[in-house]
Order: structure tokens, then C-alpha cells, then sequence
């Protein structure tokens, strides 16, 4: 589908429409631009004629969308190698579907990304009208067309990595929107790592998850990413938590990765000459390059956070030689994802040459191991295979012991297993009837299913993803 909006402009959100009742005010866009030529998106249906002036109408719905799923686009695709193309079956152009049923939801299913509507306390909540929810749905999306193999990789750290890029595509395409960057500056006092609408996500969809279940998200967002979450080897915890608390669930777990790049985020932006809102933007595209380049090379490993920290050290040495070592060292270090030590010895490891960490990644080729787990564990009819993060670390770092120093290195097939038995625990699975036993387990059948047993082509049961949620 072509979008040619004869419109000039369009009403939208900066970022979210924030909790009810609605406070804040749509700011006026240039109708978005959505054929880039690199991750072109679009918006199903025929675009409104009409700018939507009012926030509760579906065409104001529409163009808010486009213009999120635009900027998202806009962001990445300039950071991406050239030819990057979306993957798997999403073919050339990433859409978006607005009205996908009833569910305060919202996902990326390897074809599009779609978002739900519901209503709670007399209001309806559309999770495509938020900016933050649409660009976190277009990071999964973007990170996919990067790095598709970590689609497949049994991991609660690679799967809370998945989502934390989801965060932090919100976050960094919201910096240039609007007066974002100089209102985040005014709330936070110049420090950006505080608090703050930029920090705040989906404020929106958060109030209405609160209302029906009150700990399962923060007091005033979904999720918030200035926050002092420590990492922890998430084999360790338990599968659900009250949101004040980390648990091994990928979108709680995400938080760890999500803070640490924030104070990240607010580093490098002390690093630039002005503290301005145009130093905010600057800020974000730093860190945005130094995240695509770590993440092309990043092997499908446990300790993924610290894999993933490492290479933006090394990526930092090789793009700007060095400049944000310090803020990045000191973010990871705060939030556990490095160790002091585990910090020192990646900078001292780096190389200085972007080709000696771009491109493929040592081991890239290596084939992921794979576990079987046994038919009896969950009541089914066959043992099923999965893969698990069995590709050999470029850096030898893991996270950090909250005692001292760094956590011994995590077992990849240990990672696997824990990882689908949280997903069975939290009834994340679907099986098809013909693969279950009378005593087979499959917790609450009502929730979104992201993962799946299925027959492989090969014969033998198989686990794999559906969606990133
Ligand atoms: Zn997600």
C-alpha cells in the first residue's frame, strides 16, 4: 500500500497520551513520510483524509500511528548496515494494525506489528495510539531485520534483551519529537537519567493494566527506565514478581539493560558541549550507532547483557575512540551488567578497529546446541528440541555478583531449560491438542501465547517463538 497523504499535517502525541484523564495536548506533525527507503513501514487501511483534530477519533488513531511507525523508521534505518531489509515473512514494508481485537496488548509477530484496544473505567485504550508502545513494537520488528537469530534462541536474557530494545527504541526515537528533549531536561533538572516523561513508558497502557491488576506494572508507567535494578543471573529468579521487584519474566527482566542505558543515554549527553535539547538528540544517536554496531556482532550467549555491554565498549573505542568509555563503563557497572573488574578487562580487550568487531561475529556460524526436553517434564506426547545460546563469547565477561566481582559463566542449556520452563509456568505456551497427554500441564490458557511445540519438517517436536509481545 501506497500512503500519499495529501494532508500537510497531522495531530499526534509526542510520546504517550499519558494516564487519564487526558492532560496533555496533541502537538501538530508534518503528515509522515512512511516510504524511506530503508525499513519502509505503513498502516493498514486507506489513510484518513482528515488530520484527526481530536484525540479519540480513528483518524486521529491513524495518523498518530503513521507518525510513530514513520519516526521509528526514520531513527533506524540510517543506523542500519546498508541493505538491511525486514525479515522473516514481514515482506518489504513493516504494517501496522491498529484494530486487531480486544486485549490491552500489543505485538510483533514476524509479519506485522498489531495492537488491541479495551476498556477499562469507562475508557478505551487503543495500545497503536501510543507512540511508546508503537516504537517498542517496531524495535522488536528492527532488532529482527538486525539480528533475526535471536527469534529462535531459548534465553529469559536474550528474550528480556529482545524487549529492552523494544524500550529503548521508544526512548530514543521520542528524543527529537516535538520539545521532548528540552521538556525532559526541564523535569529532570538537566540530568536525564532522573525520571521523567522520557524515562516513563507508556504511561497509557500502564494506567490501564493497573486497574486491573495493580502490582503488575509501576506506580506511573509500564515500565520506567530510570530505575536501580541490579542484575542478577536470571536463572536465579522467580518466574513472577509484583513489578516493584525483578523477576526472570522478559519484560521485568528487561528493565536491568533498560536502566543501565539510560544513565547511559544521560552520559554521553554530559559528554556534549551544550546541555541542550539538541545535545539530547545528539546523545541518542550516539548511543543508537554504538547499540546497532555492538548488536552485529554480539554472539547468542547467557550472559547476553554483558556480551551485549562489552561490544558497545568496544564499539565506542572504535567509532569515537573511546570518548564515552566512562559514561558507559559507569552505567553498566551501577546496574550489574559488568562487574568493575569485568569493566577494566573488556576496555583493555577491545579492539580498536570497528571491522575487527563488525561484520560476522566469531562464532556467528557456530550452530546453537540444542536440548531435548523430555516428553514427561509437561505431559506431552513426544520430547520436544530447542535451541539454546551456545555460541562462544567473544568477551569473557558475565554479569556482576552482587557480592563482588563477576558471576561464574551461565550453562547454555541450562539458560534453555529454565527459560521454557518459566514459559510453561506462566502459560506462555501453545500445544497443539494431538501432542497432549490427560496429565499434560498448560497454565491459563487466556494469555497471549509467544512461543509454540510444533512438528518440524525434519519429524521431531520443536519449540519455537510466535511473537515478541
Ligand atoms: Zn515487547
Amino acid at each position: 500500500m501506497k500512503l500519499k497523504p495529501k494532508l500537510a499535517n497531522v495531530q499526534t502525541w509526542e510520546d504517550d497520551p499519558g494516564e487519564p484523564p487526558i492532560g496533555r495536548t496533541p502537538i501538530q506533525r508534518p503528515a509522515p513520510e512512511v516510504s524511506h527507503p530503508s525499513l519502509p513501514v505503513a498502516v493498514a487501511g486507506e489513510p484518513p483524509a482528515e488530520s484527526g483534530d481530536y484525540p479519540g477519533s480513528a483518524e486521529f488513531r491513524y495518523w498518530a500511528a503513521a507518525d510513530a511507525m514513520s519516526r521509528a523508521s526514520e531513527f533506524w534505518g540510517p543506523l542500519m548496515p546498508p541493505g538491511t531489509t525486514w525479515d522473516r515473512d514481514v515482506g518489504g514494508v513493516l504494517t501496522a494494525y491498529l484494530d486487531s481485537g480486544d486485549d490491552l496488548n500489543a505485538y510483533y509477530d514476524g509479519r506485522g506489528v498489531r495492537f488491541f484496544r479495551h476498556t477499562v473505567a469507562g475508557v478505551t485504550v487503543h495500545s497503536g495510539e501510543s507512540p511508546d508502545v508503537v516504537c517498542h513494537e517496531v524495535g522488536h520488528a528492527v532488532l529482527d531485520a538486525l539480528r533475526p537469530q535471536f527469534w529462535g534462541v531459548l534465553s529469559a536474557e536474550v528474550g528480556a534483551f529482545h524487549e529492552s530494545f523494544g524500550d529503548m527504541s521508544a526512548i530514543l526515537t521520542s528524543l527529537g519529537v516535538g520539545a521532548v528533549g528540552d521538556e525532559v531536561l526541564i523535569e529532570t533538572q538537566g540530568n536525564p537519567a532522573r525520571s521523567s516523561r522520557l524515562s516513563r513508558l507508556a504511561e497509557q497502557l500502564g494506567w490501564a493494566i493497573r486497574q486491573i491488576d495493580p502490582s503488575a506494572v509501576d506506580p506511573d508507567c509500564l515500565r520506567n527506565a530510570a530505575n536501580n535494578f541490579f542484575y542478577r543471573d536470571p536463572v536465579t529468579l522467580r518466574p513472577n514478581e509484583p513489578a516493584s521487584q525483578l523477576s526472570s519474566e522478559v519484560h521485568s527482566f528487561s528493565r536491568v539493560f533498560t536502566g543501565a542505558f539510560l544513565d547511559a543515554l544521560a552520559g554521553v549527553f554530559g559528554e556534549q558541549p551544550a546541555r541542550d535539547g539538541n545535545a539530547l538528540i545528539e546523545a541518542g544517536q550516539i548511543v543508537g550507532r554504538l547499540l546497532v554496531a555492538a548488536l552485529l556482532a554480539t554472539p547468542m550467549v547467557p550472559s547476553m547483557y554483558a556480551q551485549v555491554a562489552a561490544h558497545m565498549l568496544a564499539a565506542d573505542k572504535a567509532l569515537y575512540d573511546g570518548t564515552y568509555g566512562m559514561a558507559l563503563r559507569s552505567a553498566f557497572v551501577r546496574h550489574g551488567i559488568l562487574s568493575p573488574a569485568g569493566a577494566v578487562a573488556a576496555d583493555q580487550a577491545a579492539p580498536r578497529h570497528l571491522e575487527a568487531i563488525t561484520g560476522v561475529a566469531p562464532g556467528a556460524g557456530a550452530r546453537l546446541a540444542t536440548v531435548t526436553v523430555p516428553a514427561e517434564r509437561y505431559g506431552l506426547t513426544e520430547s520436544f528440541s530447542a535451541s539454546a545460546p551456545s555460541q562462544p563469547p567473544r568477551f569473557s565477561v558475565t554479569g556482576a555478583d552482587p557480592a563482588m566481582g563477576e558471576l561464574a559463566p551461565a550453562d547454555p542449556e541450562l539458560a534453555a531449560e529454565t527459560f521454557i520452563e518459566d514459559l510453561f509456568r506462566q502459560g506462555r505456551v501453545a500445544v497443539a491438542d494431538e501432542f497432549l497427554t490427560p496429565s499434560a500441564v498448560l497454565v491459563d490458557s487466556a494469555r497471549t501465547r509467544t512461543h509454540r511445540v510444533a512438528r518440524q519438517d525434519s519429524g521431531g517436536l520443536v519449540m519455537d517463538r510466535l511473537l515478541f509481545t
